[in-house]
């Protein structure tokens, strides 16, 4: 038999406990983020620059969802916040129109000072300094440099951001395989066509000039990353020069892009 003060008993210590775990969630939340996250992001994001208030409230979301999930690790290098926000940027745009994306193939980061030991580089995949997502052993695990994460956001016209790039790879990765064809996003009718264009452009970048870096012939999964880096970071002039390509990515990656 309950009496009413062990009932009493027992909801006030209902109501502490949820008390407590509420002002844990709090303390959590401000850890994720710092406080300047906004300027952070105001001065070296470009793309986040140019979300309105609703679309950076939403983005601000997104990159502490991806923080609660994802460790960051310095190895030999201390981990800024900066750093923190820029990874998870570079998380987030390329999946900033697909709501529920999760890196589910993701767990850690480890975030390396300059160029790493060769030997890391075996079975993953990238260019010699910039990053690489991992297999085997690293499964779960992407490396990037801290020099190349900043880089990529500093120079925002350039084309080139290693944190996207890396992303792009665990994009391409979640269906099973690393072949530049992300099948978890892009609908079936248009895979046909999607490799086709990769296998013109990158036939098209051997044997002639191009304005695609070239990493990006080395095959269709480095296609697939450096065309996704010049997608996001210079819109508007990958549709004017590779209209298809453009048009492509925007169903990829389900959202039509200003122009820059
Ligand atoms: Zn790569």
């Amino acid at each position: 038999m309950v009496t009413i003060l062990q009932f009493f008993f027992v909801l006030v210590l209902i109501i502490i406990i949820i008390l407590f775990v509420f002002k844990m969630g709090r303390v959590r939340e401000t850890i994720l983020l710092p406080e300047n996250y906004r300027d952070l992001l105001n001065d070296y994001v470009e793309f986040y620059r140019q979300l309105d208030e609703e679309g950076k409230e939403r983005f601000d979301k997104r990159i502490e969802q991806f923080l609660s999930a994802v460790q960051i690790t310095g190895v030999n290098a201390v981990v800024e916040d900066l750093d923190r926000l820029l990874i998870a940027a570079g998380a987030i745009i390329p999946v900033y129109a697909i709501p529920d994306w999760q890196y589910i193939n993701l767990h850690e980061v480890l975030l390396y000072p300059g160029a790493f030991n060769e030997d890391f580089d075996q079975g993953g995949s990238d260019r010699p300094i910039g990053g690489m997502v991992g297999t085997g052993a690293m499964q779960h695990v992407m490396i990037i440099t801290k020099w190349q994460l900043r880089q990529g956001f500093i120079n925002s016209n350039d084309a080139r951001n290693a944190a996207i790039h890396e992303f792009v790879h665990l994009i391409d990765k979640m269906d099973g395989t690393m072949d530049g064809v992300p099948e978890i996003i892009l609908e079936r009718k248009h895979i046909a066509r999607w490799k086709h264009l990769m296998d013109s452009t990158i036939w098209q970048m051997k044997n002639g000039a191009s304005d695609i870096d070239m990493y990006g012939a080395t095959n269709p999964v480095e296609f697939f990353a450096v065309i996704s880096e010049y997608f996001f970071e210079r819109p508007g002039l990958l549709k004017a020069n590779h209209p298809e390509v453009f048009e492509m990515l925007e169903k990829i990656y389900k959202r039509a892009l200003s122009s820059d």
